[in-house]
C-alpha cells in the first residue's frame, strides 16, 4: 500500500490544491501517513519545499518529495498551479523519475544541523572573526558579519543575495560566500565567492561566537557556547526528488528575476 503526506503553504490556492490532492490520492488507494510516508507532495514555493524536507529530516532515506509551485517556477518544483492536472496524473501514472540531491551537514559541540540551501554563520550584533579551515588546513581569518556555505540548489537563494555565483544544475559543487566581510589594511580575507569541490570539508573556528547564529535554511540556532563548526556535504542524508518533466535550467533561472 502506498502512503503519502501533503505539505502545503498556508494560502488559499495551496490549500485548495491540497484538498484536491487528498481527495484524488485517497480515491486511488493511497493512505495518509504523516510520520514516514513514501511520498510527500509539496504545494507552495521553494520555501515550502525546504520546510517539508526539514519536517521529514529524520526519515529522508524513505521519503521522496514531489513539488508543485503556487507562484512562479521554482528550483525545487517543475510544475505551476495551472499544471495541477498534469502534476497529479504524472504521479499516479508513475511517469516520474527519482533524483538525489546533496544536503549540507554542520556539526558543532551542540549538535548536528542540515541545510538544503545553505548553512550560515552570522553575527549581526558585533564583528565576528573566524578562522576558516579547508580540508583541515588554515585558509584565512575572516572578519565581518558571517559566512555562507551553499549547495548548487541553494546558490540561487541567500548565496545569490550575498553576491555569490549561481551554480548551474548538474555540477557537484558547493560555494563559500562572505556576508559583509571587512577588508582593509589590517583585515584581509579572500573577498570573493569561492566555488569548491563538493568533497571539501570546511571548518569555522573562533574563540567566541557569542551573539552569532547558525542558520540552516530557515532554522536558526544560537552559537553562544560553540567554538567550532564543521560543514560538509552529508554522507548519510540526501533529498530524493521526483521529476515528471524536464524544465530547461536557463528558463527556470530566468523566471527568478
Ligand atoms: P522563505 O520565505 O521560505 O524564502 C525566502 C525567499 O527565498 C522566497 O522567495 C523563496 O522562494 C526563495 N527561495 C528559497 N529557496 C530558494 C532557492 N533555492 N533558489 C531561489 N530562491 C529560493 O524564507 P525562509 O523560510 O526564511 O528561508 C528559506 C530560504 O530562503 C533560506 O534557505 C534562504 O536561502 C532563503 N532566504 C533568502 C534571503 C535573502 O536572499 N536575503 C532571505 C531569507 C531567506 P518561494 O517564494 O518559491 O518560496
Amino acid at each position: 500500500m502506498f502512503t503519502y503526506a501533503v505539505v502545503a503553504r498556508p494560502d488559499e490556492v495551496s490549500n485548495a490544491l491540497k484538498q484536491q490532492t487528498d481527495d484524488i490520492l485517497t480515491q486511488h488507494g493511497y493512505t495518509l501517513d504523516e510520520t514516514a510516508p513514501d511520498t510527500v507532495l509539496v504545494i507552495g514555493g521553494d520555501g515550502t519545499f525546504i520546510y517539508a524536507v526539514h519536517k521529514y529530516i529524520d526519515v529522508l532515506d524513505r521519503v521522496r518529495f514531489f513539488g508543485i509551485h503556487t507562484g512562479t517556477l521554482g528550483f525545487y518544483t517543475d510544475y505551476r498551479d495551472t499544471d495541477f492536472e498534469e502534476f497529479i496524473q504524472t504521479f499516479l501514472n508513475g511517469g516520474v523519475s527519482e533524483y538525489s540531491y546533496p544536503i549540507l551537514e554542520a556539526k558543532t559541540e551542540r549538535g548536528t544541523y542540515y541545510g538544503i540551501n545553505e548553512i550560515r554563520v552570522e553575527n549581526a550584533s558585533r564583528t565576528q572573526d573566524m578562522d576558516v579551515y579547508l580540508n583541515g588546513r588554515l585558509f584565512e581569518t575572516f572578519r565581518g558579519t558571517g559566512l555562507c556555505v551553499s549547495t548548487q540548489l541553494g546558490s540561487t537563494a541567500y548565496n545569490r543575495s550575498a553576491g555569490g555565483a549561481v551554480i548551474q544544475e548538474g555540477l557537484s559543487l558547493i560555494e563559500l560566500t562572505e556576508i559583509a566581510g571587512i577588508h582593509h589594511s589590517k583585515y584581509r580575507s579572500l573577498n570573493s565567492p569561492f566555488i569548491l569541490d563538493d568533497k571539501t570539508e570546511i571548518s569555522f573556528s573562533s574563540a567566541s561566537l557569542k551573539g552569532a547564529l547558525l542558520g540552516a535554511d530557515s532554522e536558526v540556532f544560537s552559537l553562544d557556547d560553540v567554538t567550532k563548526i564543521d560543514v560538509s556535504v552529508s554522507k548519510e542524508k540526501q533529498v530524493k526528488m521526483l521529476k515528471g518533466r524536464n524544465v530547461y535550467y536557463f528558463d527556470r533561472l530566468h523566471s527568478l528575476f
